[in-house]
């Protein structure tokens, strides 16, 4: 694997520096700050306006058809130059282009890619998130229209979402996999309510939880065949789980380096604890760094990535957290009385990490039973500690 830019990388690398100079608009580049979800929509057009936005989907859709390792060229300059991240929503441009007939691409994936309308996704139910094909939401036929009835949670951007990438039960006697399909549901429409909710670190402004009460969504609407909705979300979910789709290794490496300067500057203001667990997260994010790496040079030579997102989905979770734990570690005691610490807010967030996309104990299940192929069992690995063990003993001065 040769890590060093063709010149075609190096063209488009110096490219986007030379507009980022100009265009780093000041914008929060943290997802621990209100303002940078709700400025997130200016971000990606202005990305997608330039060039810079949609680089290895389809020309046809507003894309670049570039290979994915632009889009690690993309975030790294976007860490480098203190920018926020491009916005996070493959799985559901790879969830539509995966199943979704000729029609749904036209009129969605344009939109989807450029930014100019917002989506959200609508899985997770207050009774139904590991298990999600309990869910109970329900959509049925009337004349040219479905009818949509049931309570969402934890449904990220649905405050400012256009359309909703909604899962519902179309079919009540069917086995419950079997009864799901999946819909692109307008989210302007009275039926529709919206109530915030408030994450652990202050957040408002993330997510939601949604409830349609009679909501309407025309039958061309449905992504996929009638019962579809399991296989889209899987598609959906295996893509969501992919740090290279997500973007966040050059976010992790940014702040490891930030917590690292900070140390630096003042080697004996800082224990060797605090010292070793910075150096434990340096370790960490360059282990993701290089898997990512991997991953992406698989993808080149056209391998489909499967279940074994599940790997990729643990990995950034503990790295998050590695990265979570060493700004807390720096930011002392006195973090925990002042609620706009930035340590104390990465920290917190990185809590989420484990849960979003799929907790890590259905990781490690999905890892066990269709990655390594053991034996299902109804034991939960709850309780276990998070991630690979540090080595016990000072680490060297990061
Ligand atoms: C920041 C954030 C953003 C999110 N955004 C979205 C979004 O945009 N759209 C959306 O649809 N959802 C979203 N979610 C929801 C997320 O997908 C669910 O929270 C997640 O799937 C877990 O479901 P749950 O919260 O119902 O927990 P539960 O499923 O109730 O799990 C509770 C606990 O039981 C454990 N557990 C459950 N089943 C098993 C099992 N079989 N084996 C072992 N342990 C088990 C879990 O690991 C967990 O520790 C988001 C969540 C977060 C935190």
């Amino acid at each position: 694997m040769d890590f060093r830019d063709s010149p075609a990388e190096a063209e488009f690398r110096t490219r986007l520096r030379t507009w980022l100079a100009d265009n780093n608009r000041g914008l929060p580049t943290s997802s621990t700050d209100d303002e940078y979800w709700a400025r997130q929509a200016e971000w990606h057009t202005a990305l997608y306006d330039a060039g810079f936005f949609g680089l290895s989907w389809p020309a046809k859709y507003g894309g670049h058809e570039l290979p994915t390792v632009f889009d690690v060229i993309l975030d790294d300059e976007l860490a480098a130059a203190g920018a926020p991240p491009r916005p996070s929503l493959g799985y559901l441009v790879q969830g539509i282009t995966a199943h979704g007939s000729d029609a749904i691409k036209d009129r969605f994936l344009p939109g989807l890619i450029s930014g100019r309308d917002r989506w959200c996704q609508g899985f997770s139910e207050p009774d139904a998130g590991s298990d999600l094909a309990s869910l109970r939401t329900t959509a049925t036929r009337d004349g040219g229209d479905y009818v949509v009835n049931g309570h969402k949670i934890w449904t990220s951007y649905s405050d400012v979402a256009d359309w909703c990438f909604l899962l519902a039960r179309t079919d009540p006697d069917v086995p419950k996999h079997k009864g799901l399909s999946a819909f692109a549901v307008p989210m302007h429409q009275p039926s529709v309510e919206q109530r915030p909710l408030q994450m652990i670190n202050g957040i408002t402004k993330e997510f939601g939880q949604v409830l349609f009460d009679g909501a309407r969504v025309p039958v061309e609407n449905m992504i996929g065949e009638p019962g579809e909705g399991w296989r889209i979300a899987m598609t959906i979910v295996s893509h969501e789980r992919e740090p290279g789709e997500l973007g966040y290794v050059a976010r992790y490496t940014k702040t490891v380096r930030e917590l690292e300067g900070w140390v630096r500057a003042d080697p004996t203001a800082f224990r060797s604890d605090q010292r070793e667990t910075v150096a434990w997260a340096h370790v960490q994010a360059e282990m993701l760094r290089l898997h990512v790496c991997r991953r992406l040079s698989e993808r080149l030579d056209g391998i489909e990535h499967g279940p074994d997102g599940s790997i990729d989905k643990l990995l950034m979770t503990w790295v998050e957290q590695s990265v979570g734990d060493a700004a807390l570690a720096i930011s002392g005691a006195q973090s925990a009385l002042d609620p706009d610490d930035v340590g104390l807010k990465i920290y917190l967030y990185g809590r989420a990490q484990s849960v979003m996309g799929g907790t890590s104990q259905v990781q490690k299940n999905i890892v066990a039973t269709r990655v390594l192929g053991l034996p299902s069992t109804k034991e939960h690995s709850l309780g276990r500690p998070e991630g690979p063990v540090r080595p016990k003993g000072a680490l060297p001065t990061p």
